[in-house]
C-alpha cells in the first residue's frame, strides 16, 4: 500500500464523514474557503462537496497566481512579445490566458514569437546562455514560487549574465486574505489554509485571521486531509473560539522555511498589486530591490501597464472572492470552457472554474 492510500481511504473518509455529521449543528451554515486552487482541484475530483451535508459550504478563493493577475499585466506581455525581439520564459499555465482580443501565448508561439516553458527559473539560466538575445522570465506566483524566482536574480549577478530580466508578477498571502476577512459582507467562517504557501510562510501567517475570528487550518491535499480538516474547522466554529491548526505537519512547520523567505525578501521588497476583479491591494505584491533593478523588464522594455483593463462579462473577481460559485457565471460551460477559456479562472488546470467544469461542483 502506498503512503498516498491511507489518505484516500474509504474506511477513514467514512469515519470523519461521521464525526462531521455528530458536530454537524443543522440549522447553521458552515461557509469555509479553500484559499487555493490545489484544494479546489481535489475537493472537486473526489467529489467532497457532495459528500457533506448541504449546509457546510466549501467557496473556493483566490489560490491561483495565474487567476489574479490582471488583464492589463496579461496584455502587457503580448505587446512586450510583439515590439521587442525578446525569448519569453514562462511556466505552462500562463500559455492559454486570453488577452482581451483573444489570442494567447501559444497563437503568438504559432506565429513564430519565441515563447519558451519552463520548469523551474533556472532553465532560464541555460537559455539565456545560448543566445545574443533578451531575455524576459515571467515571475509569477505565491510565496512557493517567488523564492525561486528570488535564486534565479541571485544566480544571474554570481555568473554575470545580463541578458535576463523578470517581468514580476508575484503577490504574497497576507494582505489578500486581511482584505477577504474583511470585505463588507465577509463570506465566510473560516479558512482552509493552503498548504504549500504555509509549508514557506509557516502557520504565523494566520495568526491575524484568528484575532478576526476566522477559524483557520492548514491543509493537506488528500480527500482525508480535506475532510478532517473540515472537521477541525467546524469545531472552532462551534466553540467559537480561533485558532491556527496545523492539519499537515507532515509538510508545514511552525516557523515555515526560514531560508526561501529570507532569500525571496533579499531580492524583492513589499509592492502594491493589482489583483484580477478585486484591484489594488496594498503591500500584496512584490517589486525588486534598488540593487536588483537592473533585472526588471518593466524598466529594461519601458513596459506601460493599464490596470483598468477587464474582460466583460468575466466573473473571475466574483468568483476568486467567494461571492458567486463558477457556475454562476453566465459564461460557464458556454463561451467559457477549458479548451477554449474566456477568463483565466477556466485556464489553469487548477482553477476554480475548470475544477466546477471537469468535475461538477
Ligand atoms: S495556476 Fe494555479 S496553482 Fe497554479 S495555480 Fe492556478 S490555480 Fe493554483
Ligand atoms: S466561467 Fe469563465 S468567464 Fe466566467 S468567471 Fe469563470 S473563467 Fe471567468
Amino acid at each position: 500500500m502506498k503512503l498516498i492510500d491511507s489518505f484516500r481511504d474509504k474506511e477513514k473518509v467514512d469515519i470523519l464523514l461521521k464525526q462531521i455529521d455528530k458536530l454537524n449543528i443543522k440549522d447553521k451554515e458552515y461557509r469555509f474557503m479553500e484559499v487555493c486552487g490545489t484544494h479546489t482541484m481535489s475537493i472537486s475530483r473526489f467529489g467532497l462537496r457532495t459528500l457533506l451535508p448541504e449546509n457546510i459550504l466549501l467557496i473556493s478563493g483566490p489560490g491561483c497566481p495565474v487567476c489574479v493577475t490582471s488583464q492589463g499585466e496579461i496584455d502587457a506581455i503580448f505587446d512586450l512579445v510583439k515590439n521587442n525581439d525578446v525569448i519569453i520564459a514562462t511556466y505552462g499555465d500562463l500559455l492559454k490566458v486570453p488577452g482581451s482580443n483573444g489570442e494567447n501565448l501559444y497563437i503568438l508561439r504559432s506565429m513564430g514569437f519565441d515563447i519558451r516553458v519552463v520548469f523551474s527559473p533556472l532553465d532560464v539560466i541555460e537559455i539565456a546562455k545560448n543566445t545574443d538575445k533578451e531575455v524576459v522570465f515571467l515571475s509569477i506566483g505565491f510565496e512557493t514560487t517567488t523564492p525561486p524566482s528570488a535564486g534565479l536574480v541571485k544566480q544571474l549577478v554570481k555568473e554575470n549574465i545580463k541578458n535576463v530580466s523578470l517581468f514580476v508578477m508575484n503577490k504574497t498571502m497576507p494582505k489578500v486574505l486581511d482584505f477577504i476577512a474583511n470585505q463588507e459582507n465577509v463570506m465566510v467562517d473560516g479558512f482552509l489554509c493552503p498548504g504549500h504557501v504555509s509549508a514557506i510562510t509557516g502557520e504565523r501567517l494566520y495568526e491575524p485571521l484568528v484575532r478576526s475570528g476566522f477559524a483557520c487550518v492548514i491543509s493537506g491535499f488528500e480527500p482525508v486531509d480535506v475532510l478532517m480538516s473540515v472537521k477541525l474547522l467546524m469545531e472552532q466554529v462551534n466553540k467559537g473560539e480561533f485558532w491556527v491548526e496545523n492539519n499537515y505537519g507532515r509538510v508545514v512547520k511552525r516557523n515555515g522555511n526560514e531560508l526561501a523567505m529570507k532569500l525571496m525578501y533579499e531580492v524583492f521588497e513589499d509592492s502594491d498589486a493589482y489583483w484580477r476583479g478585486i484591484g489594488v491591494i496594498e503591500g500584496s505584491g512584490l517589486m525588486l530591490r534598488a540593487n536588483y533593478k537592473d533585472f526588471d523588464a518593466m524598466e529594461k522594455f519601458n513596459i506601460e501597464v493599464d490596470y483598468s483593463k477587464s474582460l466583460p462579462g468575466c466573473r473571475c473577481g466574483d468568483v476568486l472572492l467567494g461571492r458567486i460559485k463558477p457556475t454562476d457565471c453566465s459564461l460557464f460551460g458556454n463561451r467559457c470552457t477549458p479548451e477554449d477559456p474566456y477568463g483565466p479562472c477556466m485556464v489553469s488546470s487548477e482553477g476554480s472554474c475548470a475544477a466546477y467544469y471537469k468535475y461538477g461542483g
